[in-house]
This record gives structure tokens, C-alpha cells and sequence, in this order.
């Protein structure tokens, strides 16, 4: 009996367990912090070996496949350990993928993953059976045990790409490549652009590889790297013949000569990012075949994603915003390019080394007052400071949204876009938008 050790008892790695368990491994799960009760309770019933609080090498090392868990860095000791006894390590997307003939969908990019695989999802699913996994809902791996469906749109992130040895999508999806996590990449950007560009390492002439073709990082990148894919380009500025561009307000699409046109104006998300995320996402659906009316009516009731500028409520005229999942400034970039009034900015968190300076030309035009929301806001006042008539600072939320709310008149946003990590005074980032929308229901 092989034996297969994961790191990780979340929502990956308990799911790669059950399935390691059903293809016949002898699986142990092994978490340095503390598993959540749900989980425990789902390996005890399924027998599964499993310890958390620490990594016990006797455990682990006599693995003879070991999957990594997207959150564990490669710089930790025991993963070095296990690296240098020469054993496979994988991510739970190829340990997965192993074990289904379906179609798969890889949507990857520095930001949009998770809005535009959901609005895929959501086209797709109005005429094929179509699971949704990644880094989103129930992992790739339980639901390859349960339903099976025979295709999955899956959001991808760097991490898992690291670790992928065969993982081959049908369809790849690089929305935009923009400096994140480069603490994972020993800072050097070109290791994360190359991690991104793994999703189409194993495509071959066969396979579709859809980007943005006005992302220069992706573009430069392409011209020294060339892949096998069919390359399937979306743009808004240049004209498109094989992938989608913007004609006089509209999305065209054509796709070996059959063309599909859709006027932006219907489209339920607002903002040039979401131009993008839906010409990706219908770009997926038009060489899936599905029917151009049920691309274009569901555009237009897609509810859109929570925490991405996410409407939450109209008070006194004055339209709440939640964008707490703008974790970075490029985030940051496109929700104040996509406001259209007035803007009282909530900014701030924990600082990932960002440069504000892309974000001072919206600020000049559109913000009217900034909230500094964070532990540490001098940088935030340094950059800003000179730009507004008024710059505030606070450490809770409830009085964020006070301020903002005293501020703002009738017709203005009020937008909650940090552009920094939550975890200087939240749990994560759901945590701080569920705070704000409370606050602001509590006004
Ligand atoms: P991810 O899953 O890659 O983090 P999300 O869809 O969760 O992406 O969006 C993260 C943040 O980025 C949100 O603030 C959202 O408004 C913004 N965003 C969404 N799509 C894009 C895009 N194509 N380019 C830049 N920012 C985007």
C-alpha cells in the first residue's frame, strides 16, 4: 500500500484524504496548527490517520507521495525535509485531476480569479453539468468522489501551480499578472509570472489559453516564452480577430469565425475589470459551445460576488460599497476607476510594501475624504494627505463607517477598498467586509 501524507487538515486537504482513502492509499493528515472540529469529525469517520499542533517526521517522512495544502510555504523545515528525501510533492489540483476525465477550466491571474470563475460557473451551468472548485467552495477533490460532474471550472492560484507535475486544463485563463505574494517567490517577480504561466505548462495544440492581451508583464512574457496553446486573446484597447475586444461599447467574441456581440451596458457588474472578467468568462462559455442568448442573459443576473465591490445599501441618497476583498492596490486601482460620483475612501490594513502612486490620479479626481482604517496609518497619510480636504484615522470599523457616514452627501459612495491585507485588525478579509456591512446597517 502506497502511503500518502498531507499538510493541511482544510478544506484541500481533508478532501484529497477522502479521495487518497478511496484509490487506496494509506493517507495520514498532519496540520501544525489546530483542525477545525468539522474536519476532525469527517477523518474519524472515515478512519483516516491524522495529527495537528505539530509534524511529526517519523510520520512523514516514509511518505511516498505528499500533498501540500496551497496556505504551507516550501521555506518551512519539514517541507524542505521531505523535499530533500527526494519525495513527489503535489498540490491537491494534480493529486485530483488524476482521478477524472473531465473538462477542465483553469482560471488564474493576480486578481479576478475568484469573480470570474464564479461568473463562468454561472453561464456554464445553465447548460452543462458543471462542477466549481479550487479555491472556492468544496474541494476539487471531494467532489470527484461524490458527483463527478463532466466538467469544473476551478480557480486556481499560484500556489497550487507550483506543485502541479501533469495537471493538463482544456481551457487556461490568465486574467493579469500584477507583484502579489512575492514573499513566496524569494521577491523576484519573474518567479511568480513564471508560477502563473504553469497553468499551461502541459496544453498542447489542442487546448485554448485565453489572457488579457493589454497585461504587458503577460504579453512580454509570451513573446520570450512561447506556448503551444491555442492563444485566445481579450483586450479593451486593440482589435481582437480570434478571442473578444471592445467594439463601440460592445464585447465582440469570435471564435473561428462565429461571432457573438454583447452590449456592456447590460452587464450586471460595473467596472472596466468586470469587462474583462466577463469577456473572459463568456469567452470560456462561446468555445464551450453554449447558446449566445443564455451567455448574454446570464451577464446580466449574474448577483456578482460578495466582498467585490459588493452594493451593500443606499442611506440618504449615499450608495455603501464593500471591496474588502481588495487586498491589493491594483484591486484598489479598478474599484475608484469604476466609481462614478464622489467618494469617501475606507483604506488601509496591513502594507505589503505597496506603491499608492497609480492610485493618486483617481484619488485627485474622485475621492473627496480619506478613512485610514489600519494598526500603522502613516504611510497612508504621508501619500494621501496633501491630495484631500479631509484624512482621518481610526482602528475600529464601526467608527470607520461613522465618520464616512457624516462626511458623505446625497448622490456620493462611500467604498470600503483597502488595498492592503485584513489581518492587522480583523480575522480575514470576510471578516472585515461582514464588520462593515454591519455598520452600515446600523446606521
Ligand atoms: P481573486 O480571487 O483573484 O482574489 P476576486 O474576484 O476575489 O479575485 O477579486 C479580488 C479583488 O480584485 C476585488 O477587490 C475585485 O473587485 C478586484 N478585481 C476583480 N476582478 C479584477 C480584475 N480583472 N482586475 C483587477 N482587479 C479585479
Amino acid at each position: 500500500m502506497k502511503r500518502l501524507v498531507i499538510l493541511g487538515g482544510g478544506e484541500s486537504g481533508v478532501g484529497t484524504a477522502l479521495l487518497g482513502k478511496e484509490k487506496g492509499y494509506e493517507v495520514f493528515v498532519s496540520d501544525k496548527g489546530v483542525i477545525k472540529e468539522k474536519y476532525k469529525q469527517v477523518l474519524i469517520h472515515n478512519e483516516i490517520e491524522f495529527e495537528d499542533g505539530q509534524h511529526s517526521e517519523g510520520k512523514i517522512l516514509n511518505a511516498d507521495l505528499v500533498m501540500k495544502s496551497p496556505g504551507i510555504p516550501d521555506k518551512i523545515s519539514i517541507v524542505k525535509q521531505i523535499k530533500k528525501a527526494d519525495i513527489l510533492v503535489v498540490s491537491e489540483i494534480e493529486f485530483a485531476s488524476q482521478y477524472t476525465e473531465a473538462t477542465l477550466i483553469g482560471i488564474t491571474g493576480s486578481n479576478g480569479k475568484t469573480t470570474t470563475a464564479t461568473l463562468t460557473h454561472h453561464i456554464l451551468k445553465q447548460e452543462l453539468e458543471v462542477g466549481l472548485a479550487g479555491n472556492i467552495g468544496t474541494s476539487f477533490a471531494k467532489q470527484i468522489l461524490q458527483d463527478n460532474p463532466p466538467n469544473y471550472v476551478l480557480e486556481i492560484s499560484s500556489f497550487q501551480l507550483d506543485d502541479i507535475v501533469r495537471f493538463k486544463p482544456k481551457i487556461a485563463v490568465l486574467m493579469n499578472i500584477t507583484p502579489d505574494h512575492l514573499d513566496r517567490y524569494d521577491y523576484v517577480f519573474e518567479n511568480y509570472i513564471a508560477s502563473k504561466f504553469r497553468i499551461a505548462k502541459n496544453q498542447t495544440q489542442d487546448d485554448y489559453f485565453i489572457y488579457d492581451a493589454d497585461d504587458e508583464v503577460i504579453t512580454t512574457w509570451l513573446e520570450k516564452h512561447p506556448i503551444q496553446s491555442i492563444l485566445v486573446p481579450f483586450s479593451l484597447t486593440k482589435i481582437i480577430e480570434n478571442g473578444a475586444y471592445l467594439k463601440r461599447e460592445n464585447i465582440k467574441i469570435t471564435i473561428d469565425n462565429n461571432q457573438i456581440i454583447m452590449p456592456t451596458a447590460n452587464l450586471a457588474l460595473e467596472g472596466k475589470h468586470n469587462i474583462k472578467n466577463a469577456m473572459a468568462a463568456s469567452t470560456v462559455a462561446h468555445l464551450l459551445k453554449i447558446r449566445k442568448q443564455t451567455i448574454r442573459e446570464s451577464l446580466e443576473n449574474f448577483q456578482g460576488v460578495e466582498h467585490r465591490l459588493e452594493h451593500v445599501l443606499k442611506i440618504n441618497k449615499v450608495q455603501y460599497i464593500n471591496d474588502s476583498k481588495a487586498t491589493n492596490v491594483n484591486a484598489t486601482y479598478y474599484a475608484l476607476e469604476s466609481m462614478d460620483a464622489p467618494t469617501v475612501w475606507i483604506v488601509g490594513g496591513e502594507d505589503k510594501g505597496n506603491d499608492y502612486q497609480e492610485l493618486f490620479q483617481f484619488v485627485n479626481e474622485k475621492v473627496k475624504a480619506v478613512i485610514c482604517l489600519g494598526v500603522n496609518n502613516e504611510k497612508l497619510m504621508q501619500s494621501f494627505g496633501s491630495m484631500v480636504d479631509v484624512i482621518v484615522e481610526t482602528q475600529f470599523m464601526s467608527e470607520a463607517v461613522k465618520i464616512a457616514y457624516k462626511i458623505a452627501e446625497a448622490g456620493d459612495n462611500v467604498l470600503l477598498s483597502p488595498a492592503c491585507a485584513s489581518f492587522d485588525l480583523f480575522e480575514n478579509y470576510e471578516d472585515r467586509g461582514r464588520q462593515f456591512k454591519e455598520a452600515v446597517r446600523n446606521l
